[in-house]
């Protein structure tokens, strides 16, 4: 009973992480540090009285990571102007950049190495990754001579954090081709254990497989940092099935996923490609109802970054007013409140209109250990999703409270005994493997929870 007590406690936990509470959120954001300065010999990092950036702590290490984090690949052509943003960028405390040797044609380690190095090397953090899509890179000398042109370009003996870059598309067959039975991996592992590599992680990308596999080994492997793409419409639509991949990969698994097992995520497409700064006429004012001074982007960032298990997040900048901008929001960070993430939950299924759970109510899933009716409440979800009783109203709207009571009354009707109620889900996860449709059952089940 304990233990199912602690169960219950940790998932209450989880769920608060898609859509709680700003305040418990806020207490894992760190105010901008002059302990960053004391640390470093010669402190470039935090210096400026305008250095009012948020920061995260690594948890092996105990660096500070700035929230915000600098994407190298959309760099402009021009290294003076690089110079120019990565000046700005730490005179504002952003003190992690992220490269690959795929990026900009290959030039971007380069032009982020002659930027960088104009600094003391423990006053930033580089990010750089295993480019070895190429099937012709997949052998362990060519592998270890693109490692190797890192560092130098980078011009550096060490690399903070460093990438198996997008894994997952190929699934499991290309994954074991392109680090494991080529050797790579424990190549890679052996560099980390000489310190050449401070923390490894992995760029996921594709079939979900391939994510679970990793992070199922995460015993042999210790992954230090996994990056994975998430913002406030791919938290629940994020419509990952292309050539045969497996659906479902939404950024709440991963993300949920990383945390349960203790693994800080660092966050690329915060912005979706740009499509959460360029939202919709009708979306954009319901923001500005909210706060009429805020962009979408600044929307999206600070829902992303409210996530107490992000350690950066990514976004791609070669534009100084992006880079003030975005300066800006994370100096400090606002976290986002209740309120606004239903908000955000709201324009995410209008965006993408609310999908049903793909359930087919075949029952393979049944019995629930904890009594949960799982197909019975997937009927009813999508009962309601199909009479236009969700997404619910805004909190504190006119509508709100007749609009839950209609669905609470439903709910009550369709599963009469609570037992059976989908708040004694404790996403043991007993189900997932008996559902022939891949459904995240726990996960689906959360959205229920959420209007209960
Ligand atoms: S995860 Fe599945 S099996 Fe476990 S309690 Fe929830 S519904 Fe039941
Ligand atoms: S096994 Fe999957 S599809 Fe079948 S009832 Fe359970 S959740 Fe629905």
């Amino acid at each position: 009973m304990g233990k199912e007590r602690k169960e219950i406690d940790r998932r209450q936990f989880l769920r608060k992480l898609g859509l709680g509470s700003g305040a418990a959120m806020a207490m894992m954001t760190l105010e901008p540090l002059s302990i960053l300065a004391a640390d470093k010999a010669e402190p470039q990092v935090g210096k400026s009285s305008s250095n009012r950036m948020t920061y995260r702590v690594q948890h092996g290490s105990k660096e500070q990571i700035s929230l915000l984090g600098f994407g190298m690949m959309r760099l402009p052509d021009s290294q003076e102007q690089v110079n120019s943003l990565v000046d700005y960028a730490i005179s504002h405390g952003v003190n992690y950049f992220d490269t690959a040797p795929a990026y900009k044609n290959g030039r971007d380690e380069a032009m982020t190495g002659i930027a960088l190095s104009r600094y003391p090397r423990d006053s930033y953090y580089i990010a750089t990754k295993m480019s070895n899509q190429d099937r012709r890179n997949w052998t362990l000398a060519a592998a270890k001579s693109m490692y190797e042109k890192s560092f130098r370009e980078l011009q550096t003996d060490y690399i903070d954090y460093y990438l198996l870059h997008s894994v997952g598309g190929g699934g499991l067959e290309q994954l074991q081709s392109r680090f494991i039975n080529n050797g790579l991996l424990d190549f890679l592992l052996a560099e980390r254990k000489a310190g050449r590599i401070r923390h490894l992680g992995f760029s996921y990308h594709g079939d979900v497989s391939v994510f679970d596999w990793l992070i199922d080994h995460n015993e042999q492997y210790h992954w230090d940092f996994v990056q994975i793409q998430m913002n406030y419409l791919d938290w629940r639509h994020a419509s990952m099935e292309r050539g045969g991949w497996k659906r479902d990969a939404d950024a709440e698994y991963l993300y949920n996923k990383l945390n349960k097992n203790g693994i800080q995520c660092v966050i690329m497409e915060p912005l979706r490609g740009g499509a959460l700064s360029r939202v919709p006429q009708e979306i954009a004012s319901q923001l500005r109802k909210v706060r009429p001074d805020d962009s979408p982007a600044k929307w999206a960032f600070r829902w992303v970054g409210s996530h107490p298990n992000v350690l950066t997040v990514l976004s791609g900048m070669n534009r100084m007013e992006h880079l003030e901008e975005n300066v800006k929001t994370f100096s400090p960070l606002e976290t986002c409140t209740e309120a606004e993430n239903v908000l955000l939950a709201g324009i995410a299924d209008q965006m993408s209109g609310i999908p049903t759970v793909p359930c087919t109510t075949c029952r393979y899933c049944m019995p629930c250990p904890f009594d949960v009716d799982i197909p019975g409440n997937f009927a009813y979800y999508n009962e309601a999703v199909n009479q236009h009783l969700l997404p619910l109203p805004v909190k504190g709207s006119a509508d709100y409270e007749a609009k839950r009571k209609q669905f609470l009354d439903g709910y009550k009707k369709a599963l009469p005994n609570e037992k059976n109620w989908a708040t004694t889900c404790i996403g043991c996860e007993a189900c997932i493997p008996k559902c022939p449709q891949q459904i995240r059952i726990p996960n689906q089940m959360d959205r229920i929870i959420e209007l209960l």
